[in-house]
């Protein structure tokens, strides 16, 4: 097998050198502002090596990544009971759709597209303050990355707050079928502040451990959720991590993966390692455009795909 520091390397001074970089998010100021030639790439293995090149330990605003956490717990506080609320079917449309919701008494298509991740953060909320809800969900990142300086970016929170009219217009839209429990205020304000989120690729990397290793952190010995229930957060992100990208992922990259508008992306390699790349610049659909080009060199050259080699 090749070496995995020496392949992380050269992709990222790969990825240095490509001219094409997509467009980086403009709705709101702290994004549109992000350089966007950076990139970071964060490889964990069985082991816990972290293999990590460019732009690794740079802190960006993890965004969507953020709903494969706020899924999982979610699950592990009502269980299946979460699936009377939000779907497990892709949706191939925009990250940011209504019309599905229309057609489905209001529920969403999957957590992972935005009506389906404000639904899941619905029920982390209920019976909770939101600040306490917040911490909940912050205590949690802290926990799987075994690290608790992340914090959250109060300011693209406030612009995402500011900003956020089609979430709100999911938000009522849900509200208006009863699937959401909560003043649609506490949920959004929630849900807006884990969007805003900001990690590092390295502790992003250290955070998808718990999804690679059957449910458990394989260096701290914590067990996050049971093997089940890895394996299927993993089908959804294959299924439904890249919004209406999904299928194109799964065909050049082969892992379970969950993109940001803030240019992340999360990928697992099942038994091999936890990835996680971030490159500011989008493609059409809104995910990582160097992001997936990476993850799709380093699946090939170091035969992780799920699907073989
Ligand atoms: N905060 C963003 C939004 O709600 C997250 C979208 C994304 O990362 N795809 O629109």
């Amino acid at each position: 097998m090749p070496d995995l520091k020496t392949v992380v390397a050269e992709i990222a001074e790969e990825m240095r050198k490509r001219p094409d970089r997509g467009q980086v998010a403009s709705y709101i100021p702290e994004l549109a502002g992000i350089d966007p030639d950076q990139f970071g790439i964060a490889v964990i293995d069985a082991n816990g090596e972290v293999a990590a090149g460019g732009d690794a330990d740079v802190p960006f605003s993890i965004q969507s990544v953020s709903k494969v956490f706020t899924l999982t717990l979610a699950l592990g506080k009502i269980g299946d009971r979460l699936w009377r609320h939000v779907g497990r079917e892709p949706s191939g449309s925009a990250f940011n759709s209504i019309v599905q919701l229309e057609y489905e008494q209001g529920i969403p298509r999957n957590p992972f597209i935005n009506a389906g991740a404000i639904a899941v953060t619905d029920q982390i909320l209920a019976g909770h303050e939101p600040r306490e809800a917040l911490g909940e969900i912050l205590r949690f990142m802290h926990f799987i990355a075994d690290d608790t300086s992340i914090t959250i970016d109060e300011k693209v929170a406030a612009s995402e707050r500011r900003t956020g009219f089609r979430n709100v217009a999911l938000a009522n839209y849900m509200k208006s079928f009863g699937v959401l429990q909560n003043p649609v205020d506490y949920t959004l304000g929630v849900y807006f502040h884990h969007c805003s989120i900001a990690m590092s690729c390295r502790q992003l990397a250290m955070a998808g451990r718990f999804l690679a290793w059957r449910g458990k952190n394989p260096t701290t010995g914590h067990s996050v959720v049971n093997p089940e229930r890895a394996r299927r957060i993993n089908a959804i992100m294959l299924t439904c991590g890249h919004y209406d990208g999904s299928g194109e992922f799964a065909y050049r990259v082969g892992l379970p993966g969950k993109s940001g508008v803030g240019g992340g992306i999360l990928a697992i390699a099942p038994g091999m390692a936890s990835i996680a790349v971030w490159a500011p610049g989008l493609d059409a659909v809104g995910n990582s455009h160097l992001g997936r080009i990476a993850l799709e060199a380093l699946t090939k050259r170091m035969g992780w795909s799920i699907f073989g080699e």
